[in-house]
């Protein structure tokens, strides 16, 4: 992707945005949302073409060159594409007239892709009697079906539960690994961008940042340390001069970085007795890597509530039961 911008009447969805994906790559497309990775994924996927900037897929420019380009890659959307009352072995019939694929050879293909995704003894059953996890995984076959070297998927684990989640991933890694499938992925989840060979941060249509999750994580100085107390700026202020440490406020709490965090936790409850109200200390994560770069949290607070309470509710656990299960 080079300098790719896009707009949509007056507003800016993509603001110059390049990044390379290398052969046989997990890579992630990570960002909150309206940060522009439907957008981009729509021109990867050839349906829209940019306002500016060159999409190029294995030597195909995604503006120019969209059918033979489509003959090339997969794509797995969002939204359902499979057919609820076909059998498993049916919807890939069909996807593979699409493709000019006929005959023997077809179903040879379908048995080897229901297999790779673990749906062989399900073949002649209607799709509407599977899982979610299930018809994820032949909406994966779909994609496949025509062997493409380039897999796009968009936000492909939306309402799977964990299990199914860790299932799709796993099959992603065995395409990778053993037929050196490129696979991109779009995802709004820390979680499964944790599990990318590298990714991107977009915020605002703009890379934030881009590698491999552990180089993100290694820019941030040792432990990260969030307090909660009444004046922010203030304590901060005080951490500053008391303990020569860089202190930030971002949205009423103060996040300092720092290696053995855990002594320097007790040294500022000591310091300030009474002024704090809260404290945390964790290894950094990607959600610090997306602070750092923009100064601001990656949700908003009740997408957090939102996405916390689906969460747990697709884990099984009831409100208020916390750590039970
Ligand atoms: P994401 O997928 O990360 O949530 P999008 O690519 O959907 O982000 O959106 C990026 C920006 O473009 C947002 O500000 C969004 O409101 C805007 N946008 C997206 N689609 C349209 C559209 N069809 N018309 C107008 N604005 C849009």
């Amino acid at each position: 992707m080079r300098d790719i911008v896009h707009r949509y009447g007056e507003r800016a969805a993509l603001n110059g945005v390049s990044f390379e994906v290398r052969p046989a790559e997990l890579f992630g497309l990570l960002g909150p949302n309206g940060s522009g990775k439907t957008t981009l994924f729509r021109i990867l996927s050839t349906l829209m073409v940019p306002v500016a900037g060159r999409a190029l897929i294995l030597g195909h420019n995604a503006a120019e060159d969209p059918s033979q380009l489509r003959r090339e890659i997969g794509v797995v959307f969002q939204a359902q594409s499979i057919d609820l009352k076909l059998t498993a072995a049916e919807n890939l019939m069909h996807q593979g007239h699409l493709y000019g694929l006929r005959g023997a050879a077809l179903k040879k293909r379908i048995a080897e892709i229901l297999a790779r995704v673990g749906l062989a003894d399900r073949a002649k059953e209607k799709a509407e009697t599977f899982s979610g996890g299930m018809q994820r995984r032949l909406e994966l076959a779909k994609g496949l079906l025509h062997g493409p070297k380039v897999l796009l998927l968009d936000e492909p684990t939306t309402g799977l539960d964990p299990g199914a989640r860790r299932d799709l991933w796993q099959y992603l890694r065995i395409l990778r690994d053993e037929e050196r499938v490129t696979v991109l992925v779009t995802t709004h989840l820390m979680e499964e961008a944790e599990r990318c060979d590298r990714l991107v941060i977009l915020n605002e249509g703009r890379v934030v940042a881009l590698g491999t999750p552990t180089e993100l994580k290694r820019e941030i100085g040792g432990d990260v340390i969030v307090l909660e107390t009444k004046d922010p700026e203030r304590l901060a202020g005080k951490i500053r001069t008391q303990f020569r440490t860089d202190t930030n406020v971002v949205e009423g709490q103060v996040r300092i970085e720092r290696e053995h965090g855990h002594r320097f936790v007790t040294d500022l409850v000591e310091a300030f007795p009474g002024e704090i109200d809260a404290v945390s200390i964790a290894k950094p994560s990607l959600e610090d890597v997306f602070i750092r770069r923009t100064g601001h949290r990656f949700w908003t607070e009740s997408e957090e509530s939102t996405a916390k309470e689906t969460l747990r509710l697709r884990s099984g656990q009831t409100p208020g039961h916390e750590g039970k299960h």
